[in-house]
């Protein structure tokens, strides 16, 4: 049996494990499971998984979490703020922790599962682009497993068939992209878009913040760094491919010319199931794709002036050191002031290119030295998107 916290569990990602993990009583028992604000909803997910302990994020709403578990009869005990949920991601009651908060606030939880040996179920990408040296060093130190849940990644996991990238005989992984909402607009077409339309991404149901990243395709980016640590695979051997029907879902060039392809729905709960069940395989609730109806797969490079993020990412990467907590610090600020209204979609390449070249890049000595750049460049870009909120208005 295994016994999963979840973490993030009233998001997108959360209520895909869920539906995977519920279908398998037999062999996943929910053992945790965390929210960070909405604490009806997570009562209400108690009540139906029945885990040891519930986590509210926002250390304010302890008391009511507390009643709202025990006013269902609930014998979950209640937990709150950022320090619980760390401890959740360690607590001996689960081999297994799904990392599914949004954003860098889940670094804490997500080096916590990492240090405690866990199966690390990693859809958090926020904490690979913080952190990744330091991820990858805590999980070699503790034989920590870590699985991607990042449809790419995941593929490319299963293309090497869980074991880590030979360098010699990959020649490179190619990363497939939707391409967004947005895809084959021109720059004078972005100018105006809204949040909402952000939001209505072609293939996937996703969370606010990635859907944005998507449409900007800042989440390729992101996933190229993530690539990077997850696989060790240098940028250089990283590339980007746009295929708009979201079925391939990665690739791995082998030195031979050889390529290997993962092929499935855009479905995440393929992708948890995989990664729940792995060396095993078990039923998702998701069927394979019917190629024979789809009839053509495409593909095309991505537009790189357009789409000014994922070279911003490429360009991190390079820096090296915390130019990519900058980078990802300064995207959750500008996307989160898209999101509020308060900047336009074009604002956020801004926004981030001018906190990269104000902030100045350390070395990523430990995770005291990239919080502290992280905290630097949610200032900046604060001061840049209100600097662009002006220039809008
Ligand atoms: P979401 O916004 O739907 O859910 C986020 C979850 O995190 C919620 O449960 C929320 O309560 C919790 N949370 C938010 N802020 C928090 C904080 N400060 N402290 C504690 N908990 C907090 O997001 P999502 O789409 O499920 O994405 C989750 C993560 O998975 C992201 O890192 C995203 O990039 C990644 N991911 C998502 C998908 C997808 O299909 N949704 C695919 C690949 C990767
Ligand atoms: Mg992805």
């Amino acid at each position: 049996m295994r016994r999963i916290a979840l973490l993030g569990a009233t998001g997108s990602i959360g209520a895909s494990a869920l539906d995977v993990i519920a279908r398998h009583p037999d062999r996943f028992a929910v053992s945790v499971l965390s929210a960070h604000a909405r604490v009806d909803e997570l009562v209400a997910l108690c009540r139906r998984h029945r885990p040891q302990h519930a986590v509210i994020g926002q250390a304010g709403k302890y008391a009511a979490l507390r009643d709202g578990l025990a006013a269902a009869g609930l014998p979950t005990q209640a937990h709150a703020g950022p320090q619980a949920l760390a401890e959740a991601a360690a607590d001996a009651e689960s081999d297994t922790v799904i990392a599914a908060i949004v954003g860098a606030a889940g670094i804490a939880s997500t080096l916590a599962a990492a240090r405690a040996g866990k199966r690390l179920l990693l859809a958090n990408k926020e904490s690979v682009v913080l952190a990744g040296d330091l991820l990858m060093r805590e999980c070699r130190a503790n034989s920590t497993q870590i699985i991607p849940i990042d449809s790419e990644h995941n593929a490319i996991f299963q293309c090497l068939n869980g074991q880590p990238a030979d360098l010699a005989k990959v020649a490179k992984l190619i990363l497939t992209a939707s391409g967004g909402p947005f895809l084959n607009r021109s720059r004078a077409e972005l100018a105006g878009v809204t949040a909402e339309q952000a939001c209505r991404h072609p293939n996937w149901s996703m969370g606010r913040k990635i859907s944005v990243d998507s449409a900007t395709l800042m989440n390729k980016g992101l996933e190229v760094i993530e690539a990077h640590w997850l696989f060790g695979m240098p940028a250089a051997r990283i590339d980007v491919l746009v295929h708009p029907q979201s079925i391939i879902h990665s690739l791995v060039e082998q030195a031979d010319g050889s390529v290997l392809a993962q092929l499935g729905r855009p479905d995440m709960r393929t992708t948890l199931a995989c990664g729940l069940a792995w060396p095993e395989r078990v039923a998702s609730g998701v069927a394979a794709p019917d190629l024979g109806a789809l009839g053509a797969l495409t593909f095309q490079p991505p537009d790189r002036a357009t789409f000014a993020c994922l070279d911003l990412a490429y360009a991190a990467l390079n820096a090296g050191g915390t130019a990519p907590a900058t980078l990802n610090a300064a995207n959750e600020v500008a996307v989160d002031a898209f999101l509020h209204g308060h900047i336009g979609f074009l604002d956020i390449p801004a926004a981030i290119a001018a906190t990269l070249d104000a902030c100045d890049i350390a070395p990523a000595a430990d995770l005291d030295a990239l919080l502290a750049a992280d905290a630097a460049a949610r200032r900046q870009a604060g001061t840049q998107v209100r600097r662009l909120a002006g220039a809008n208005a």
